[in-house]
């Protein structure tokens, strides 16, 4: 799940990194009235799932409250990288002495969180990922002992000669490590942390992304949850109790579990098709559910036909193709498909699949062969 910045914030706030303060606005008046409660000069910022907002127009300084107001007249309502924005996040400004960079990601590679921290910070890091990247320093923490406070602090070396400065970035790396397992992320990133014109070190802006699997734990992150900003098919999903991830190949799938989920897709790759999504109906068959993933399924345009491959335990057969049956009947669904059921009620599910119009197959290498034919015959736009 991603959140936004000024979340983020608050849960490093919540970890002693010093942050500056800041408020949200909606709107261009509420903008204005922060501005004047801060004083002096103020950041207003777009708050969107996405990077690069300085580039995209989506931080301006606004040196009096009216500034601030025009600032956020011009963000609110901005897109970026396609996203709205919705509202703003109103900050006092800092003097900027030197901008570093500082992340940590889940690395599946190491299978370890990996430190990233760079002195070259700021709008440009990814440039100087491509350009120069020695002047990135990784660091991969062994997640039993956690960062050690001599890696902190070499950490901190790599950005800062300075001892005073070396030591509040100690400080930072090490909080941003522990906000990160206790948040149960899987990125969290300060870009940039700035030294002040006062020799402070802040974090002023942050970005986290937090593991979904983890959210059950912590109601408080679950709560920050912008379903304005979801991908409206991975938002249904989510609400139907569905997995379901969208690719950009044209044979739809719905699948009962994740492992047979997996590999449907790999042999829908291996008869030369493309999986349209990765879809796990899971394990208690609700008929309701397939009508969900069906909907889903036929809202992604890509879709040239769709495959099902039930293999009945727990899941009965007979529900999921009452779940076919009854999504048909509700959803207009123009698209050919293509059904393997084997397992719990599978006899039961096939008469309930002819009787009305349907034809199953039991075998899996057949039924992704055809659904594979069916999306490149549709594709090439045959009878
Ligand atoms: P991003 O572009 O989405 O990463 O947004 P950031 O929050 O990182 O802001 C982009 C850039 O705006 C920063 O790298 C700074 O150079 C500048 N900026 C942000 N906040 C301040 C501030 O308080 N004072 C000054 N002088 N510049 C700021
Ligand atoms: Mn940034």
């Amino acid at each position: 799940m991603n959140i936004h910045e000024y979340q983020a914030k608050e849960i490093l706030r919540q970890h002693g990194i010093p942050v500056p303060p800041g408020e949200i606005a909606r709107t261009p008046e509420e903008a204005e009235r922060l501005a004047r409660e801060y004083g002096g000069m103020t950041v207003v910022k777009a708050q969107v799932h996405a990077g690069g907002r300085g580039k995209a127009g989506g931080v301006k300084l606004a040196a009096d409250p009216a500034a601030a107001r025009d600032a956020a007249a011009n963000i609110l309502g901005m897109e970026i990288k396609g996203l709205t924005v919705d509202r703003v996040l109103v900050t006092p400004a800092v003097e900027i002495r030197s901008e570093a960079y500082v992340g940590i990601v889940l690395d599946r590679a190491s299978q370890r969180p990996v430190f990233m921290v760079s002195a070259e910070g700021g709008v440009d890091i990814e440039e100087v990922a491509v350009t120069n990247p020695d002047a990135i320093t990784r660091f991969a923490v062994d997640p039993r002992y956690g960062l050690l406070p001599h890696q902190s602090m070499g950490l901190a070396f790599a950005l800062y000669d300075d001892i005073e400065l070396a030591r509040q970035a100690s400080r930072i790396i090490s909080a941003l490590y522990d906000a990160y397992v206790a948040a149960g992320a899987t990125l969290a990133e300060v870009n940039p942390m700035i030294v002040d014109d006062t020799g402070v070190v802040l974090a002023i802006d942050a970005k986290m992304n937090i593991d979904d699997n983890a959210l059950f734990r912590m109601p408080e992150i679950e709560a920050m949850r912008d379903t304005e900003a979801e991908d409206p098919a991975e938002k249904k999903a989510r609400e139907a109790g569905l997995s379901y991830i969208q690719l950009d190949g044209d044979v739809g799938c719905c699948v009962n579990g994740a492992g047979l989920a997996m590999a449907t897709m790999d042999l829908v790759k291996y008869y030369g098709g493309s999986p349209a999504n990765f879809l796990d109906i899971g394990g208690s068959s609700n008929p309701d559910k397939v009508v969900a993933a069906l909907e889903i399924i036929t809202a992604d345009s890509n879709v040239k036909a769709i495959l099902f491959n039930i293999f009945g335990g727990i899941t009965r057969c007979d529900d999921v193709a009452n779940g076919i049956v009854e999504a048909t009947k509700r959803i207009d669904i123009a698209l050919p498909i293509t059904i393997r059921l084997t397992g719990t009620n599978e006899r039961e599910a096939i008469e309930i699949l002819q009787a009305n119009g349907f034809t199953a197959m039991t075998d899996m290498d057949e039924v992704v062969k055809r659904g594979v034919a069916l999306a490149a015959g549709a594709a090439g736009g045959g009878a």
